[in-house]
């Protein structure tokens, strides 16, 4: 929701040129992170997200920068409400399993200091982008896979569920019937949700999180989960996030490679095509999905993907809206 203090406070913004501090407002959870030491005073408090599902994680994203919460606090608050949305069926609970049945789970998180945490592998907890949260802010180490994940999470409090839906377990019963392993992206069915988010003091952070391809091998793993694959932050330039097809992203190190196109000069919209275009150009695109989203310094926002069909959700000035991305392949 638009609030009259927001309205307001962008406004003073707008027509002062000001930044917000906000070591002064008061911030709905404690962050470990520190705080950026580059100023930056001429952007629009952002959050946008892959994918419908996005206008709820907007939602709640919104809500902690709102009242002048942090960016890291705001995208880890969006992700999990989809991650608990047992509908999503590819992300969190209510994720299709892989091919043996086990729901599993890949997320990562990065703040606007370049701290980040990732969870791959990770069976039967709920908010893995959590998980991930508490990698980056309790240990020395960026990334926890599997068994060391679970035991990790369980250390830190986190609760063991079983994430398998009625829903999904039907949906793998029935494809068990054929198991016919050969993952072409539905374009229509894909919700893996990565979100980034500029907070009143200009830094960005991004979460993403996701299941991962429906009826997988067991212990694949996508681009989700990897820094500079499925997420990439740098709050000198701006950030991104992929979503569609993770070998392919994975082989270019897509989310990284937006960034560092915008450091080079590009907006966000030329930015994500030339990514597109990169796996265009040397894979056989024709059978899967990608979609690019990123943002730069000011709030400036882009996104591009191989098919039709994929869609964004932008919160900027008061306004939630789901925004259809252009494509490649114009059907
Ligand atoms: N990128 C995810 C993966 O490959 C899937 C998706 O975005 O739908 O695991």
């Amino acid at each position: 929701m638009f609030s009259r203090r927001n309205f307001l406070f962008q406004s003073i913004l707008g027509t002062f040129g000001l930044s917000f501090n906000s070591c002064n407002a008061k911030t709905p959870n404690k962050s470990t992170s520190k705080m950026t030491t580059k100023p930056n005073s001429n952007f629009k408090p952002t959050v946008i997200s892959t994918w419908n599902n996005g206008l709820s994680a907007n939602e709640a994203a919104w809500k902690v920068i709102e009242v002048g919460g942090k960016a890291i606090d705001a995208v880890e608050a969006g992700v999990r409400v989809v991650e608990a949305d047992p509908k999503t069926t590819s992300v969190g609970y209510g994720g299709f399993p892989d091919r043996d049945g086990n729901v599993t789970l890949d997320a990562c998180i990065m703040d606007e200091t370049g701290n980040c945490g990732s969870v791959c592998f990770l069976k039967h907890i709920k908010h893995p982008i959590s998980v991930a949260r508490k990698v980056m802010d309790n240990t020395p180490h960026v990334i926890l896979a599997g068994q060391g994940a679970l035991q990790f999470a369980l250390e830190q409090g986190f609760e063991k569920e079983n994430l398998l839906t009625p829903k999904a377990k039907a949906a793998w019963e029935k494809w068990k019937k054929e198991s016919n392993y050969h993952p072409i992206i539905n374009i229509e069915n894909h919700d893996t949700i990565g979100l980034l988010a500029i907070d009143q003091n200009g830094d960005i952070s991004g979460a993403c999180t996701t299941s991962g391809l429906a009826f997988k091998m067991q212990g694949r793993v996508g681009d989700s989960p990897i820094i500079g694959a499925g997420l990439f932050v740098d709050n000198e330039v701006g950030g991104a996030t992929a979503t569609g097809m993770g070998e392919a992203v994975l082989k270019t190190l897509g989310s990284f490679l937006v960034v560092e196109l915008m450091r080079q000069g590009k907006t966000p919209q030329e930015a994500c095509e030339e990514a597109v275009m990169r796996i265009v150009k040397n894979q056989n695109y024709k059978d899967f999905q990608i979609g690019y989203l990123a943002i730069d310094k000011q709030g400036n926002y882009g996104a591009y993907c191989i098919h039709s069909g994929f869609d964004f959700a932008v919160y900027q000035g008061g306004k939630n809206q789901l925004i259809d991305s252009p494509s490649y392949v114009k059907s």
